[in-house]
Order: C-alpha cells, then sequence, then structure tokens
C-alpha cells in the first residue's frame, strides 16, 4: 500500500520566512585581507544595525528551490494557450529579448548625454515612424506606460486643442461595447460619460449617435473591433457625423491585433488613438509589468504631444522642450523603452506582410473557435468576429452553472481560463481570444476542452461547481484576497 507522502513538488510552498531557521545563510565570504573599518564610525551609529529583523535565514538551494517551485506556481504563455479575451495573450518571441538585451540598450540610461545616446533615440525614432505607417496617423507618442494611460493621454490632447478653440466642452459619449478603462479615463480627464446603445448587430447605432452628438460632445470614444469582437462597419460614417459637429473621434486600439496590416485608423476617419504594444506587438506582460501605450495623432493635435518630442537637428536625434502648446509630460523620461524595444524586433522581423498575416490568422483563429463551440454555448451575435468570440453561459447557467465555473473547469484541463462575465452587455460572457500564435493542434485541445466541459454540465453539474480539483488550492475567497490582502508575514 502506497501511502500519503508530502510531496515538495505538489505542496504548497512555505513562505521563505517559514523556511528559515537561524544562522543559515547562502554565502560564504573570503577571509577579509583589508584593514576592518569601524563601520558605526564611518556611517554613524544610527546607520548600522547588527541584523535585520525577521529577515529570511536559509542556503542557497533552499533559495533557489523555493524560487523556481513559486516559478511552477504560475500559468504563463511559455506552458499554453492563454485565451484571455481582450488581453491579447500573443507569444513573445525569443528575438524580442534578444534584442531588448543588447548591451548597448540594455544599459543606456535616460541621463545619457544625447550626443551618447544617438542609437537609442535611433530606436525611438523607428518605432515612431513604424507606427505611423501601421496606424495611418500623422505623429506618435511612445510615453504613455500602458493602454489606459494611452487614453488618458489623448482624451487631454482632445481637451487641450478644443480649449485652444476656446471651448473644451463637456461630455465623451461611449457605445457600451466599449472597453471598462474608457468610461474611467473620460472621468478622469473631466469629462461626462454618455453612454450609447448598441443595436442588435453589436454595431454602434448611428441614429442614435446622429440624436446624441451635440454642441457639447468633445468626443466619441470608441473601441473597434469592439468588445464583442465586432468592427464597426460604419466607422468612416461615424466620424464624419462627429467631425460635421466639431467634435473628435478617439479610438481605443488595443485591439489592432484584428487590424494591422489590413486597415488603418487614420484612413477611416480617426483623429486620435492609441495603440498596446504589449498586447498587439507581442511584448509581455500581466502581473503589472511594464507596458507601453503610445498615442498617435493626426497633424492639428501633434502640437498638443507631450514634452520632449524627437527632432533631427544638424544630422543628429536631440529632444525638442520648444512646445509652447504642450500637455507637458505624462511619464519620467521618454517611455517604458525596453518594451519599445521589443516591439520593434516584432516588427521588423515580421514585416509588413508578416504582420499582415499575423492579423489574418488572429481573425481565422478566433472564428474557428466560434464555429466549433455554437453548437455547445450560447452565442448571443452570430456575426462573423475579428480576434476575439463572445459565448454566454445562458444554456449551462440552466443548470446552476456559471460562467466561473466553467472557466475554473478549463484550469483542470490546463488551460488559462478565457475572460470571464466581460463584456457586461452580454450576460455570463465567455470571451475568448486566441491569438495568431495558437497552432490547429492547441486550439483544438481548447475547444476539446470545452465541449467536454459542456457535457459534464448535462451529466454532473456538481463536478464543474466544485473546480478546480487538480489544482494546489481550490476556490479561494477571491473578495477577501483583493480586500485584505496579508502583506507582511508575522511569525
Ligand atoms: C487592454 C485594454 C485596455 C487597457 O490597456 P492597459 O494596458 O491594461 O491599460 C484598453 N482598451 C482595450 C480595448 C483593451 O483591450
Amino acid at each position: 500500500m502506497i501511502r500519503k507522502v508530502r510531496s515538495h513538488v505538489s505542496q504548497n510552498e512555505s513562505l521563505l520566512f517559514e523556511l528559515s531557521a537561524p544562522g543559515k545563510v547562502a554565502y560564504q565570504l573570503p577571509e577579509l585581507d583589508v584593514p576592518p573599518v569601524d563601520a558605526a564610525a564611518a556611517l554613524g551609529a544610527a546607520n548600522v544595525r547588527d541584523e535585520v529583523a525577521g529577515f529570511p535565514e536559509v542556503s542557497e538551494v533552499e533559495a533557489i528551490r523555493h524560487f523556481t517551485r513559486l516559478s511552477t506556481h504560475n500559468y504563463a504563455i511559455d506552458y499554453g494557450m492563454y485565451p484571455l479575451g481582450s488581453c491579447t495573450m500573443k507569444y513573445n518571441p525569443r528575438i524580442n529579448e534578444a534584442v531588448a538585451r543588447t548591451e548597448g540598450l540594455a544599459w543606456a540610461h535616460p541621463y545619457q548625454p544625447e550626443a551618447l545616446s544617438q542609437g537609442a533615440m535611433d530606436v525611438l525614432a523607428k518605432v515612431e515612424d513604424a507606427l505611423v505607417e501601421i496606424t495611418g496617423m500623422d505623429a506618435v507618442t511612445l510615453q504613455p506606460a500602458a493602454g489606459a494611460h494611452g487614453e488618458l493621454t489623448g482624451l487631454l490632447l482632445i481637451r487641450a486643442a478644443l480649449e485652444a478653440q476656446g471651448n473644451p466642452r463637456q461630455t465623451v459619449l461611449i457605445p457600451d461595447s466599449a472597453h471598462g478603462t474608457n468610461p474611467a479615463t473620460v472621468t478622469t480627464a473631466g469629462y461626462v460619460v454618455r453612454n450609447i446603445a448598441s443595436n442588435d448587430r453589436g454595431m454602434v447605432d448611428l441614429a442614435a449617435l446622429e440624436r446624441d452628438v451635440d454642441e457639447n460632445v468633445a468626443a466619441l470614444m470608441v473601441t473597434n473591433p469592439n468588445t464583442l469582437g465586432v468592427f464597426e462597419g460604419n466607422i468612416t460614417r461615424i466620424c464624419e457625423i462627429l467631425h460635421a459637429r466639431g467634435a473628435m473621434v478617439y479610438m481605443d486600439g488595443a485591439n489592432m491585433n484584428a487590424l494591422t496590416g489590413i486597415t488603418r485608423p487614420g484612413d477611416f476617419g480617426v483623429d486620435v488613438m492609441h495603440l498596446n504594444l504589449h498586447k498587439t506587438f507581442s511584448t509581455p506582460h500581466g502581473g503589472g509589468g511594464p507596458g507601453a501605450g503610445p498615442v498617435a495623432v493626426k497633424k492639428r493635435l501633434e502640437p498638443f504631444l507631450p514634452l520632449p518630442r524627437l527632432r533631427r537637428a544638424a544630422e543628429a536625434w536631440t529632444w525638442d522642450y520648444d512646445r509652447p502648446q504642450s500637455i507637458g509630460r505624462v511619464r519620467a523620461f521618454y517611455g517604458n523603452f525596453g518594451v519599445l524595444v521589443r516591439a520593434l524586433a516584432y516588427i521588423m522581423a515580421h514585416g509588413g506582410e508578416g504582420l499582415r498575416r499575423a492579423t489574418l490568422d488572429a481573425i481565422l483563429n478566433a472564428n474557428y473557435i466560434r464555429k466549433k463551440l455554437e453548437p455547445y454555448y450560447d452565442l448571443p451575435h452570430k456575426a462573423p468576429v475579428m480576434h476575439e468570440c463572445v459565448f454566454s453561459d445562458d444554456r449551462q447557467s440552466a443548470r446552476g452553472v456559471r460562467t466561473g465555473d466553467i472557466a475554473k473547469r478549463l484550469i483542470d484541463y490546463g488551460f488559462h481560463p478565457y475572460t470571464v462575465s466581460f463584456p457586461l452587455i452580454v450576460h455570463g460572457a465567455l470571451m475568448i481570444e486566441p491569438t495568431e500564435t495558437e497552432s490547429k493542434q492547441e486550439i483544438d485541445l481548447f475547444v476539446d476542452a470545452l465541449i467536454s466541459i459542456a457535457k459534464e454540465v448535462e451529466e454532473d453539474p456538481e463536478l464543474v461547481k466544485a473546480a478546480p480539483h487538480n489544482t494546489r488550492v481550490s476556490r479561494i475567497d477571491e473578495v477577501t484576497a483583493a480586500r485584505k490582502p496579508i502583506l507582511r508575514w508575522r511569525p
């Protein structure tokens, strides 16, 4: 008989503090071969202490194993498909990492003199040029550190431009299919949100829009394709309606993975937009790590872009601070440089044709999943989608199983869950975005898992409601974990 043994492979990892034993160290120093210095005399007694209270004492192998085991508690794109809708969790090609670690780029310091930074500045200029070409806009700022930060920058640009004309106006229109950061951005930028309803095809209702745009409207903020994965087929007309009444169009371009190489927002009338380099251009994201949300604008908004701007003068790059209409800095220094380097490596490795093919594959993958799962899950919007598809849990909730339960069960099958309960306009949403980096084999495994779960819901709903069963911990109290996190270890 095999007794249950304590296995360090599946058990929950202790805190490093709990592994601590007095006197253990992870280093060995050579004998001192110079005269000792009295630290208290050199630094002042107040700045010297004999020990750090509560500091964990472990050996080298314990420290290494602790962090290696912890690294296996996480799901990552390098393990398998990560179909988190809206987040574009695509694989980050290793060439990006190799380029970002080029010595001269990785060690460049933002306070380095311009004369010694020409290469880094050239990289920034190339990123700007590539994004201008991809978006069809006229100018780009690389400063914003994330998508939502780009949104705020963009709305401040609109405010500055309208103010320069004499009236910043008061409201910003947002379709109910927009990303959740959009209304938050509008409020932060000092505007009032006015929602506009989608029609039954999941698009902006033109008649409602015509009615709602008045002289108080500063802009329409439109996510395109929207959170249903639907492209706004009337986008050119939408832009015309706004422009005719002196308002502007902000496009949330975080979903550019569905458009890159096929169509350009600048060509269909958008005035200002952001890109999520950490989505579309593959640089790794999640866990609050660095991102980049460059903002692209049309000519009339360029004078208001954040300081400083790259300028070519006398055969060299220089930073231009002399821009009286600028909204000022939105971030220290020049943006998240390492992220920008990765994005440029990705863009250059693909080339124009490669970027276009990636987009087509992303759309194909999403529609393949939509068709394969349609017999098993309710699909509220039936039209072909772009880069993601959204089901509802209507059929499963009739048996008491909700989208969150299905997502937890998916973990048992070895996949990261899809996005749960978003967008809000689909009740009990399952939002799935495969991206182009998944092979047909991987997608088929994922589809099989969801079909199998749909059958489990019919046969044994309690099994699904209690999932996950194969993980180190099952259901945790997510509310308490978020509201009352324990951030300090106490023995
Ligand atoms: C991800 C996303 C954002 C926010 O981007 P962050 O980098 O997380 O701030 C905004 N809009 C859409 C449509 C998104 O998918």
